[in-house]
């Protein structure tokens, strides 16, 4: 049977993981944090210690980190997986990182005999959750195809974007639209809110009218509109501001390298560096909403 080795288990990977169990695969699993480690051993994968223990004997690799520079390391450094997988592995990277970054990773485990794919996600904690998730692979098909059934365990829609590298840039751009998306949502919200309307009634308008959106659909950044979103829970848990402001990051430099018009995400992202730097880059990312209130 193959054996997977899994690495990130935060507000993503550990339900990424959990589903890979469900379908019964084989995982193995490993986190710098021993308590999300312990929490998917109570849902049935086998527990590791270090990235040495984590990698014996597995034939696929996936991780789930926050950015390029830890994927990087994970896979590098003295102590990364590299230096410890005997045998040669399919590396699947599902991470948000620099498309070059990618690119990069791939020839490197190319020089080890290892074979790789980008297959950034979209979804959110709740497509995580529910096994519901958009991957975008970046690859040869060869190994897209090799992939699949894993893939398939934790996500509904798989797209084959282009080689690798192509997954980061086609989810760099969803995710440019997605901040520029929020943010409107959040204006056009507060604007009504402002002028006397009732939030919910709003929402339902614009739910049926041409302003009808992901956002307003399925994550309403306004307390109290819907349940089971990060906005009615205090903004906890969900996508990260940081998170946001580092894709926005990358979306400038995707931008920059063939001289892309990005108006609107430049503006995007000014508003949730803003919106960063004033605390809030530990909330979920539709808190943005709160940089349209009045004090
Ligand atoms: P997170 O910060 O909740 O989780 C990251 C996990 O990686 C943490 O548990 C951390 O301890 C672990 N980690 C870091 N370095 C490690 C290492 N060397 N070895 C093992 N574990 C390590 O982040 P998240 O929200 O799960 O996001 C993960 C990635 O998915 C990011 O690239 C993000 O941009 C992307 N993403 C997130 C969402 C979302 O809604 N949260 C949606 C789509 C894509």
């Amino acid at each position: 049977m193959t054996n997977i080795a899994f690495f990130g288990l935060g507000n993503m990977g550990a339900s990424m993981a959990k589903n890979l169990v469900k379908a019964q695969l084989n995982v193995t699993v490993f986190d710098l944090v021993e308590s999300q480690v312990q929490l998917l051993a109570d849902a049935g994968a086998k527990p590791s210690k270090s990235v040495a223990e984590a990698v014996e004997n597995a034939d696929i690799v996936i991780s789930m980190l926050p950015a390029g520079k830890h994927v990087e390391s994970l896979y590098f450094d003295d102590d990364g997986i590299v230096n410890h997988l005997t045998g040669k592995a399919l590396f699947i990277d599902c991470s948000t990182i620099e498309s070059s970054s990618a690119i990069s990773i791939g020839k490197q485990l190319k020089s080890h005999g290892h074979r790789f794919i980008d297959a950034p996600v979209s979804g959110g904690v709740a497509g995580a959750a529910a096994g519901t998730l958009t991957f975008i692979v970046g690859g040869d098909k060869a190994d897209f195809d090799e992939a699949h059934t894993c893939l398939q365990a934790m996500g509904k829609n798989i797209f084959h974007a282009g080689d690798v590298g192509a997954g980061q840039v086609a989810k760099i751009c969803n995710n440019m639209l997605l901040a520029i998306l929020m943010a409107g949502t959040s204006e056009a919200l507060q604007m009504g809110i402002d002028n006397g309307l009732d939030p919910k009634v709003m929402s339902d308008i614009m739910l049926q009218s041409s302003g009808r959106n992901w956002t307003l659909e399925l994550y309403n950044p306004c307390p109290g509109v819907m349940p089971n979103v990060p906005s009615s829970n205090d903004y906890q848990g969900g996508f990260l501001v940081d998170l946001m402001n580092k894709d926005l990051g990358l979306a400038m430099s995707t931008a920059a390298n063939n001289e892309s018009v990005v108006p609107l995400g430049q503006l995007a992202k000014s508003i949730f560096q803003m919106h960063g730097n004033a605390g809030n880059g530990r909330l979920d990312f539709s808190s943005v909403f709160n940089a349209y209130k009045h004090g």
